[in-house]
C-alpha cells in the first residue's frame, strides 16, 4: 500500500529558481540553490532553522565533499565551498570559450566523480555540454552538443546513467562502466508527452525508479526502471526543477520550484518558488560525495 501524503510547503523563503537539492547525511542538512541570486539554502528539519551562504555568483547544484563542506557548480565552472564558513573557491572552469554559459544541475558518480553539465543563458540550441570533475581536479568534457544539461543519476548497481537535456522531452539513459565511471550507449529511456512540461532534475529512488521534475508541469512524476509510468506527484506550483530524497530516514521526497521570471505575463502563483516535503511511500538512495 502507497502511504502518500499531500505536498507540504516548508516554511522557508521562496527562490526566484530554487533547484538542486542535496541532502547530506554528515550534517543532517538539506541544502538546495537559488540559481541566480548566487544563493546556497540550508535546512534543518530537526528543529526547522534555515540559513543562507553568498556563492557570489549564480550556482546550479552541489554535493558533500569527502574532505568536508560541498563541491558546486556556479556560472564558471566547479568550485569548493564551505557553507558554514560561507568560503568559497572555484577549482576549475569550465565553458571559458562560451561565456554565455553558466553550469546548472549536477551531481556525483558511485566513485565520487562530480558530473555537471551547463546551459546558455539564452538556451542556444547546441551551446551546452556535460562536465565531469575527477577527485584530482582534472575537468572533463564529458557530452557535447546539448542545450539544458539537467537532471542526472546512476542505477543503484552503477552500470546505468540517467541524465536530460530538458529540449529533448526525454530522459536518456547510458551504460557505465563500473571499472572507468564512462559513459556510453546513448538512448531514449522516456519521452514526456507535450502536455506534460519540461523534464528537469531528477533522482532514482531504493526501489530504481526514476522521479522527474516536470517544468511547466505542475508535476514530478515516477517511472519503473522498464520506462513505464508509475505515479504523478502533483505540486502546487507550475515551474517544477527538481527533486531529492532527504531526512535521516530519506523518507522525503523534497521537490523545488521556480518562480515565473520577472516581467513574464505568467502571474506568480502561491506555491511557485516554495520548496515541498512529499511522503510519497518510498525511500531514496544516500547520495554519493565527492572523493576529493
Ligand atoms: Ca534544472
Amino acid at each position: 500500500m502507497i502511504r502518500e501524503a499531500p505536498p507540504e510547503a516548508v516554511a522557508v523563503p521562496r527562490a526566484r529558481l530554487g533547484e538542486g537539492p542535496c541532502w547530506d547525511p554528515r550534517t543532517a542538512l538539506l541544502y538546495w540553490t537559488d540559481i541566480p541570486a548566487g544563493r546556497i539554502h540550508r535546512y534543518d528539519p530537526v528543529d526547522g532553522s534555515h540559513a543562507v551562504t553568498e556563492v557570489g555568483q549564480p550556482v546550479g547544484a552541489m554535493a558533500p565533499r569527502s574532505a568536508g563542506g560541498l563541491v558546486v557548480a556556479v556560472r564558471d565552472g566547479f568550485g569548493f565551498c564551505d557553507p558554514e564558513a560561507g568560503t568559497f573557491e572555484l577549482v576549475g572552469r569550465v565553458d571559458a570559450d562560451r561565456p554565455g554559459n553558466r553550469m546548472n544541475d549536477g551531481k556525483c558518480d558511485p566513485d565520487g566523480r562530480f558530473f555537471a553539465g551547463t546551459k546558455a543563458e539564452d538556451d542556444t540550441p547546441g551551446a551546452a555540454a556535460l562536465y565531469r570533475l575527477d577527485p584530482d581536479l582534472a575537468v572533463t568534457r564529458v557530452v557535447d552538443d546539448l542545450t539544458i544539461s539537467n537532471g542526472l543519476d546512476w542505477s543503484a548497481d552503477g552500470r546505468l546513467f540517467y541524465f536530460v537535456d530538458s529540449p529533448t522531452r526525454r530522459i536518456d539513459l547510458f551504460d557505465r562502466d563500473p571499472a572507468t565511471g564512462a559513459i556510453s550507449g546513448r538512448r531514449p529511456f522516456v519521452e514526456l508527452p507535450a502536455d506534460a512540461g519540461w523534464p528537469d532534475g531528477l533522482t532514482v529512488d531504493a526501489e530504481g525508479c526514476v522521479w522527474v521534475a516536470l517544468w511547466g508541469g505542475s508535476a514530478v512524476r515516477r517511472y519503473r526502471p522498464d520506462g513505464r509510468l508509475d505515479r504523478v506527484l502533483r505540486l502546487p506550483a507550475r515551474l517544477v526543477t527538481s527533486c531529492a530524497f532527504g531526512g535521516p530516514d530519506l523518507d522525503v521526497l523534497y521537490v523545488t520550484t521556480a518562480a515565473p521570471d520577472p516581467g513574464s505575463s505568467v502571474p506568480v502563483g502561491p506555491g511557485d518558488g516554495s520548496l515541498f516535503a512529499c511522503r510519497v511511500g518510498v525511500v531514496g538512495r544516500p547520495v554519493h560525495a565527492f572523493a576529493g
